[in-house]
Order: structure tokens, then C-alpha cells, then sequence
């Protein structure tokens, strides 16, 4: 079977995956080598789960609840539903998100340029406000910082659900945990920017299936490694920045 049709849609978490390291990119979506979810992936998917739940919207994407809470996600989401920024005003949340090839086309054409890809783009937009047009993607870090990955992924919900207002609401899990509320602007520059940014990966990554080039793919080490199946015996990963 052609590597072309083991994928059948794209999501921004697998592009920014591609960005950050081809090779990562490969081993995950190809040959379907993962790590298992960490303590702090499980704290940031249960904090997002609990913060839907005491607001009480709607859920787009059926959650079976955990067995048993992380701990220190019921007070993190107590302290985010006490912030000023918090919004507690979302009327859905884990919206689905899926824009096909003929929609990208046309928004594309709508910024003022020409984009082609094969497969749908499709993701979850962690808490929308429909009579507001807010998304916000709820974040959980060990640092306070933003990543141009986080406004690419709102960018894209905006575009696709056609809001006006995009922001990042992220919690550091330091010694003494605090709250961040960062607007993404939504203007035509940061859309075409967003559009941009995932028409050329999605095309990197289509002509990466058609070469089946998995090996010779570029490896980029860096603060991901951490996240990658390969981590162990990776050549750049262990000579480059010394394991
Ligand atoms: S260990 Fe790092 S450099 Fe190596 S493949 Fe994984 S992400 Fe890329």
C-alpha cells in the first residue's frame, strides 16, 4: 500500500510534530511507534476535561472520565475559575474542527492566495463562546512562555469556525502555579501566516509519503526529543547534544 493513503487528514499537533523533527514525524505517524501519555500530559488532558465539566457545556468529543484524578488538577482548575480571564461564559467544548481540501482552497484564495492540500485538516478546539465567536486553547506548562505552535492552533480554530477572538489561557505548574491569559490576534496577516505555515508542512509531509523517504528524513534535536519514541538510539538526539 502506498504510504500516500496511511494518512488520511492532518491536525496541527501532527504538524507542528513535523516542524519540530521529521524524524519524530515518521516514527509516530508511520511506523505508529508512541510513548505512553506522561504525568504531564494526563494533568493537562484531565485539567481540560475538569474545566468543561464545572462549566457545564457542551462536549464535542465523548471523554470517558478517569478513574482517578491526577494530583492537583481539582485545585488548578479551582484557581482557573477564579481568574478574571477565565471563560466560564463557553458554551461547547472539544468543538470539532474539520476543514476539508475544497475549504482550504477557498480560504486560502480568501487571504489572497492559492493553497492545494489532499486530506482534511482537523483538530479540537478546547472552549468556544458561540455568541461571543472566542475560542480558547487551555494550556498546562512547566514554563511561562508562548510557542508559535499554540497561536497556529488557535489561528487555525478561528479561521475554520470563523471567530473574532483567539486566546491561550495557560497554567505553569510551578512551585506556586499561576495563570496567563495571551490574545493571538486574529487579523488578516496572522491568518494568512497560520495558512501559510500549514499549507507548506502538509505539503512537505505529502511529498515525504510519496518519496517513503522515512530514513533520510532531517532530525532536529531540541527540547521535543523528550517527547519521541526514538529518544534512546537517535544518532542527532545522543552526538549532537549528548543524549
Ligand atoms: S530524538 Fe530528537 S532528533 Fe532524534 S528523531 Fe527524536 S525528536 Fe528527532
Amino acid at each position: 500500500m502506498s504510504l500516500l493513503f496511511k494518512i488520511d487528514h492532518y491536525s496541527v499537533s501532527s504538524v507542528t510534530t513535523w516542524r519540530k523533527c521529521q524524524r519524530q514525524w515518521w516514527a509516530k505517524y508511520i511506523e505508529g511507534k508512541d510513548q505512553p501519555a506522561g504525568e504531564a500530559a494526563s494533568f493537562g488532558t484531565q485539567y481540560d476535561m475538569m474545566i468543561a465539566q464545572r462549566i457545564g457545556c457542551k462536549l464535542g468529543k465523548p471523554e470517558k472520565l478517569p478513574e482517578s484524578w491526577v494530583d492537583g488538577v481539582a485545585e488548578a482548575v479551582e484557581g482557573y475559575l477564579c481568574q478574571p480571564h477565565a471563560l466560564k461564559t463557553a458554551t461547547q467544548a472539544q468543538v470539532p474542527v474539520r476543514v476539508t481540501p475544497d475549504e482550504w482552497n477557498v480560504l486560502c484564495e480568501m487571504q489572497g492566495f492559492y493553497a492545494e492540500i489532499k486530506k482534511p485538516i482537523i483538530g479540537f478546539a478546547d472552549l468556544v463562546d458561540e455568541l461571543k465567536r472566542i475560542v480558547v486553547d487551555l494550556k498546562t506548562s512547566s514554563r511561562k512562555d508562548t510557542r508559535d505552535e499554540w497561536a497556529l492552533q488557535v489561528l487555525f480554530y478561528s479561521i475554520a469556525l470563523a471567530l473574532v477572538e483567539a486566546r491561550i489561557h495557560l497554567f505553569t505548574r510551578t512551585k506556586v502555579g499561576a495563570y496567563y491569559d495571551f490574545m493571538v490576534p486574529i487579523h488578516p496577516a496572522s491568518k494568512k501566516w497560520a495558512m501559510i505555515v500549514l499549507t507548506r508542512a502538509i505539503n512537505e509531509i505529502e511529498q515525504a509519503l510519496e518519496n517513503g523517504a522515512g530514513d533520510e528524513l532531517v532530525r532536529l534535536p531540541g527540547y521535543h526529543c523528550a517527547w519521541c519514541p526514538e529518544n534512546l538510539d537517535c544518532c542527532a538526539r545522543n552526538l549532537i547534544i549528548g543524549g
